[in-house]
């Protein structure tokens, strides 16, 4: 039997032909379907605009850069994410420090977030983890009296929302992953989501090389038809017309991709509740997430051990993720662990169950199956001569 993985893509005849058309045409990068995905989106954050881009890691270099992040900024992190929330800015010379997540939903606990900004912090960055929000409220609070721009990393969250709010309107600028095992995908791509105009008209710049093509703002206005300037350094991190396509047309299947991973998670909730030597995931009452991890604790220091039998039986399990700190870039330049400890005895727990839209209720009844035979399996231990 093949390995169930523990995400992946979900991709309809409607989206190979939404792709096609576009092949067919005469755009196959920057055209209408970029303006159309971005509009899209916005439907979704409560009015923030949109700009779309290559991938998540591309969303938050962009969204940093947005900012004003530069050498000599402190930039808030916390360790339970993908490291590009916190490489992304590294990249543009900040200085990154990492502050603890809370001991349930293991976003940026308000608290220690409040206790890392300073002065020199341009950024606090939260991050949906598994797509449960932070607690967006607390964290305004932590952060007041701070001139720091609140950043959500939505790349697990898109479509959940936070005390009746959607994600996308939470936080200063918010950015979006659409890599394959998340909730939506155009294969690589993200977005960037800002209310704040001006902020957008920086990320939108800094995604297209920092190309000035507006004549009233441009220094020598008068050179020719032909001109466009730069004024600050960019990148190209256009997403193309081609996979804009393709994300408009999976927005429209993203209320039946999170009902069905609501639905998913209402069954593991229900089949696991009595299990031995394992902790479920937690739901704030202030929260609707849109799961994009099912996060289990596996106790007892048997992690590892469950980890390998769930594989061994062919169940894809992940780990999400190592702490951010800990990855030999950050430890070379002296960070230390130990220095987040809700994160780092998190992670020792932590184990992802497979969870996707076409995850069928057999399979999930293999993966539920296995994991009380994993934990039920003694470990062997050598006999004594
Ligand atoms: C996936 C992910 C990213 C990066 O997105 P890519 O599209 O893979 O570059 C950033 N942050 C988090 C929390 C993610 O899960």
């Amino acid at each position: 039997m093949a390995m169930l993985p523990y995400g992946r893509h979900a991709v309809s005849e409607d989206d190979v032909a939404a792709v096609a058309d576009v092949l067919r045409g005469d755009r196959l990068t920057t055209g209408p379907q970029v303006d159309g995905f971005e509009a899209d989106l916005a439907k979704l954050t409560g009015g923030a605009g949109c700009a779309a881009v290559s991938n998540g890691t591309a969303a938050l270099h962009v969204a940093y850069a947005a900012a004003g992040v530069r050498p000599g900024d402190e930039v808030v992190v916390p360790p339970m994410t993908f490291v590009a929330t916190a490489s992304s800015a590294a990249l543009l010379g900040a200085k990154i420090v990492f502050a603890d997540v809370e001991e349930e939903t293991f976003t940026l606990d308000p608290a220690a977030a409040a206790a890392a900004t300073t002065s020199r912090t341009r950024v606090v960055s939260a991050v949906d983890y598994a797509g449960h929000p932070a607690d967006y409220d607390a964290l305004r609070t932590a952060m007041s009296g701070s001139d720091a721009l609140l950043l959500a990393d939505a790349a697990h969250s898109v479509g959940a929302t936070y005390r009746g709010r959607p994600v996308g309107s939470l936080a200063d600028v918010t950015t979006f992953s659409f890599f394959p095992t998340k909730h939506l995908t155009t294969g690589e791509g993200g977005a960037v989501a800002s209310t704040d105009a001006e902020l957008l008209r920086r990320a939108r710049r800094f995604r297209n090389i920092g190309l000035v093509r507006e004549r009233d703002e441009q220094r020598w206005p008068d050179e020719g038809g032909w001109h466009q300037e730069v004024h600050e350094f960019g990148l190209n991190y256009r997403l193309p017309d081609v996979l804009c396509a393709l994300g408009r047309s999976q927005l429209r299947q993203l209320d039946a991709f999170l009902a069905r991973r609501a639905e998913l998670v209402a069954r593991y909730n229900e089949a696991l509740a009595d299990l031995d030597g394992v902790r479920l995931p937690v739901q704030k009452s202030w929260a609707e997430p849109a799961w994009h991890l099912y996060p289990i604790r596996v106790l007892d220091g048997r992690r590892r051990e469950v980890y390998g039998t769930m594989r061994t039986a062919g169940i894809g399990v992940q780990v999400n993720y190592i702490p951010v700190h800990w990855h030999p870039v950050f430890a070379d330049l002296g960070y230390r662990r130990g220095s987040c400890p809700v994160a780092e005895s998190f992670y020792r727990q932590q184990l992802s169950l497979p969870l996707y839209p076409t995850l069928s209720d057999a399979d999930q009844d293999r993966v539920i199956d296995a994991l009380g035979a994993a934990l039920r399996r003694r470990p062997t231990r050598p006999v004594a001569a």
